[in-house]
């Protein structure tokens, strides 16, 4: 029933016809989608590449960065997404691997490649074309499994690694989202007993608050590229706080907003504080850590019509695999979903075969979203991708007799300590419902006696370590209550995209107590 184009710059092409709707808002900046198109199509007449050329993309989230995206793949590049907030080191780094035929960056991030010492070929967002009368040049449509862009994932268990995503990638990772909020909306239609048409008829432009930067894949497919398709709004965060957040959902009507948990605790109390008006959120993704107790109930009390959802996914899988989105999720709150329709999903253990329901083992999964393999790395890609199309995703969970997926940990993160695993994630889970606790990460440090001994760190300002350790060994086996735990209020080490480092972590607490890491 869905006629899919073979290049996603073809599927893009079709949000032209959204026409004088506001497409993005950014600051006091306000762009139609004619307007981004004819950017678009004025900087894609000066691009001067060929087909699969890689373009580097270098900004800030701001309207040309989309410009940017959206002229790179006009002209069948290939978009590398560089990470903004990177060192001069590190994003010549970036650059060299990729080998860009152009780079597009801010002023600020031009200086840094300078002084990082890059003298390739740079167009800067300041001297973005006009629009004109400049016709773009003409293009054949690429192949479904030619690469579209190559993103970076998030370090956050060693060296970031490049995904290389084709045009088939992309688009079935969009259109995956897609699929579910077409199934949330013939839910809703059934609930309330009327036709889905009419419900469409009636819907007004949703309105989607980014926050999430454009350069994973989490701001690049729920934040630009679907609403994109969708004729959404989309309203940018530049610098995130609840405050600006809540002043951006009262002033643009945001509809729609996903985020790490934490942020939405955040607007929920910013909003309270200030007596906001919320309810015009109408769809909230919460992901990427476990859910604190109570916020479903503060959020459904501030946003009596909020559909909640959550969702599971991995830049290599070009957005999110699996998905749980209203009463599914409230049924099953500790779930991530289940797999999406396009998705195969099972769980392996040990030796690579399949587990039973409930069994603990690492998911795989495999379908069209998943990515064609790491830029230039034939070792790392064979590490994880078999040659029939299964990807190790490295983390740990398992899935229930109905097909809910639940999340334990990553194989990365857990501990073995005296030859018993200890999953992090579960005793992190169990030191988050304390109250008073604002934050805390449970990980591993090396030990002579047990091989590994797990320690915690806890933000909180009521409780002390002593009271945590006994809350662990109360409610899970005594062997998972962590051996030492400093509680302060240092907030935790973060990396770019807002995960926990427990890289820096490990390392900070190696060398506190003078362990040789
Ligand atoms: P790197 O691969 O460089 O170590 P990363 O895995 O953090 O970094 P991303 O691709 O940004 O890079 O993140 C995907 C990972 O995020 C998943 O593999 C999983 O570990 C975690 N994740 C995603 N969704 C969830 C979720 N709902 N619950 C728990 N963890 C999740
Ligand atoms: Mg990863």
């Amino acid at each position: 029933f869905v006629n899919i184009p073979s290049d996603i710059g073809q599927m893009l092409e079709t949000a032209r016809g959204h026409g004088n709707r506001i497409a993005l808002v950014d600051g006091d900046i306000r762009l139609s989608f004619s307007d981004l198109f004819a950017r678009r199509d004025a900087l894609a007449a000066v691009l001067d590449i060929r087909r699969g050329d890689r373009v580097a993309i270098c900004m800030r989230n701001r309207s040309e960065w989309m410009v940017a995206f959206l002229a790179a793949i006009r002209c069948g590049g290939v978009a590398a997404l560089l990470n903004s907030r990177g060192s001069p080191a590190e994003l010549c780094a970036a650059i060299d691997d990729v080998a860009p035929a152009v780079v597009l960056a801010d002023r600020d991030r031009a200086a840094r490649l300078r002084e990082g010492g890059f003298a390739g070929r740079l167009i800067a967002a300041a001297d973005f074309p006009a629009p004109g009368d400049a016709l773009p040049p003409a293009v054949a449509p690429a192949n479904p499994g030619d690469p579209a862009a190559i993103l970076f994932t998030s370090g956050t268990t060693g060296r970031v690694k490049g995904a290389v995503l084709t045009h088939e990638n992309l688009m079935t990772g969009i259109l995956g989202m897609q699929l579910s909020g077409t199934m949330v909306l013939h839910n809703t239609a059934k609930q309330l007993g009327i036709p889905v048409a009419t419900i469409l008829a009636n819907l007004p432009q949703q309105s989607v608050m980014l926050a999430a930067p454009l350069f994973h894949i989490s701001g690049l497919g729920a934040g630009f590229l679907a609403p994109l398709l969708a004729g959404s709004k989309v309203v940018m965060v530049r610098r995130w706080s609840a405050e600006s957040a809540v002043d951006l959902i009262e002033r643009e009507q945001v509809t729609m907003f996903s985020g790490v948990p934490t942020m939405m605790w955040d607007i929920v109390n910013a909003g309270k504080h200030r007596g906001a008006n919320l309810s015009s959120l109408r769809n909230v993704g919460m992901g990427g850590q476990a859910l604190p107790v109570g916020l479903l109930d503060e959020f459904r009390a501030a946003c009596p019509d909020v559909v909640m959802g959550t969702g599971y996914g991995m830049t290599e899988t070009a957005g999110s695999v699996a998905m749980g989105v209203g009463a599914d999720f409230i049924r099953k709150s500790a779930s991530a979903g289940r797999a999406l329709s396009l998705v195969e999903m099972r769980i392996a253990g040990a030796d690579g075969t399949d587990l039973p329901a409930g069994a603990v083992g690492e998911i795989v999964v495999r379908g069209p979203m998943v990515m064609q393999g790491y830029w230039q790395q034939p070792e790392a890609t064979a590490d994880v991708l078999s040659p029939d199309g299964w990807l190790k995703t490295g983390d740990i969970g398992y899935l229930d007799d109905e097909g809910y997926l639940f999340i334990v940990d990553r194989a990365k993160d857990m501990v073995i300590s005296g030859g018993e695993n200890i999953y992090c994630a579960e005793v992190e889970r169990i030191i988050n419902a304390m109250p008073g606790v604002a934050e805390c990460a449970a990980f591993g440090i090396p030990d002579d006696r047990l091989g590994e001994l797990l320690v915690a760190r806890v933000v909180s300002e009521t409780l002390d370590g002593a009271a945590v350790i006994a809350e662990v060994a109360e409610k899970l086996a005594r062997y998972k209550a962590p051996a030492m735990v400093r509680v302060d209020l240092a907030p935790l080490p973060r990396n770019d995209v807002g995960k926990i480092d427990k890289r820096r972590l490990r390392a900070d607490w190696t060398q506190a107590e003078g362990i040789d890491a």
